[in-house]
């Protein structure tokens, strides 16, 4: 039997592919073997939103290749889709497969069995609505994600998704249902709804609340986490469910910037009073909300006073965590052409907003301490479990018992810059 091995970069997205593509290519008798385990086949499931990922494939096929000079190896997803060319002439890479037909791997495989040069499998991605193999238990993950939705519309100007992932389409309604019974039939107790634009989810008439409400049906199922949503895409009944059945209190709404300039270079759908108007009203409507963003730093253009505004607004707003990337210019967003700031400038700019996010998040912590929340135990090491709560903090509690993806009450104790200690009620 051919063994296979899996390295995803990137996304939530690409990690319940990932999942999904494991399954798929066992269903055609391979046997899948940890990462670093010596394999027939190495597939990289690779990202292309930052210069870091690509980087990062290039460095990968090096060190596999290091460990097993014999190995045959496959990129697949978005810099597969992009840097086709440059990726086939990595060595002992034989299939280059873009988003059209990663998931078909085996299938692409048999059809080009042992290819030198590389064969390169990437074409126009189509936009159309589309279903997936069904995953079954995610092996790596206890909390599992469930893919709604693919590509983008939007085209924001630094952003090269909606040219490696293609237009924005949905998964047909009844097979994200059908693989979310499995998932739950599979022991998984939350299902993470992911895609990359998933509030413009449409099928049939379907919408994502019609996606909620489906998942709030399922028996077995604890609860439904939205990952990131773009702000002008969240419906109001959304927010009214929230902490009421199975939907947590859980928001990622990514900013990407402060100040309405930047928001205009960067082709952003709303003005800074806009979104924050909206996160005001809604952590004002569910108690105890986690809302967490993205900030990209750098971009071109951005000024001292537009990052100095960035970071009062963002000071002041009732966001919980950042997630900071620099900026860096890709391939065919379009912004590319645009002057790019210093390094060292940028990687200032970095610091500064993730040490804000370091002390957001200890606020948010602090503001748990003493109530008694649900957590969802998945990782057990030094006797202690560790977990989440439906707001997303991570909470550690000392349990020598059989607790995995186990939902356990907790009195939240004493927060740190990382997680909760909690005591078991
Ligand atoms: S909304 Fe903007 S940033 Fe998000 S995937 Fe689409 S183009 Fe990229």
């Amino acid at each position: 039997m051919k063994t296979v091995s899996f390295h995803t970069l990137g996304c939530r997205l690409n990690q319940s592919e990932t999942a999904s593509l494991q399954n798929a290519m066992e269903a055609d008798g391979y046997q899948v073997v940890d990462a670093m385990q010596p394999a027939d086949l190495v597939v990289i499931n690779t990202c292309t939103v930052t210069a870091g990922g690509d980087a990062e494939t290039r460095r990968l096929v090096h060190k596999i290749n290091r460990h097993n000079p014999l190995v045959r190896i496959a990129l697949v997803g978005c810099q597969a889709q992009i840097q086709k060319e440059q990726l086939a002439a990595l060595p002992n890479v034989r299939w280059v497969v873009g988003n059209q037909r990663k998931m078909d791997l085996a299938r692409v495989i048999a059809e080009h069995p042992d290819p030198d040069p590389a064969a390169v499998i990437a074409p126009t991605i189509k936009r159309a609505p589309f279903t997936m193999p069904t995953a079954g238990m995610d092996r790596q993950h206890t909390r599992a994600s469930i893919k709604i939705q693919d590509g983008c519309d939007f085209f924001c100007s630094f952003c090269e998704i909606p040219y490696a992932r293609g237009r924005a389409r949905s998964r047909i309604f009844e097979d994200l249902v059908l693989e979310a019974r499995a998932l739950v039939a599979a022991g998984h107790k939350e299902l993470i709804v992911t895609g990359i634009n998933i509030g413009t989810y449409e099928n049939e008439g379907k919408t994502l609340l019609d996606v909620v409400w489906a998942l709030e049906r399922l028996e077995g199922l604890a609860r439904i986490r939205i990952s990131s949503i773009e702000p002008t895409t969240i419906p109001q009944p959304l927010l009214e469910r929230m902490g009421q059945g199975k939907l947590c209190r859980y928001l990622h709404i990514p900013v990407q910037s402060a100040h309405n300039d930047v928001l205009y270079k960067m082709k952003r759908k709303y003005s800074i009073e806009e979104f924050n108007a909206f996160i005001h009203a809604a952590v004002r409507k569910v108690p105890g909300l986690c809302i967490g963003t993205d900030v990209i730093v750098g971009f071109p253009g951005e000024t001292e006073a537009h990052f100095e505004s960035t970071v009062d607004i963002l000071t002041e707003a009732p966001v919980h965590y950042l997630h900071v990337f620099s900026y860096s210019p890709r391939q065919l967003a379009q912004s590319r052409l645009q002057k790019t700031l210093p390094a060292n400038i940028i990687s200032r700019r970095s610091q500064i907003l993730r040490e804000l996010s370091r002390r957001k998040r200890r606020m948010f912590y602090e503001s748990l301490l003493g109530t008694i929340q649900p957590v969802l135990c998945e990782e057990h090491s030094q006797g202690f479990w560790t977990g989440w709560t439906d707001n997303y903090a991570r909470i550690r509690i000392k349990s020598e018992a059989a607790l995995h993806r186990v939902l356990v009450p907790v009195r939240l104790v004493k927060a740190e810059d990382q997680c909760i200690i909690g005591e078991r009620v």
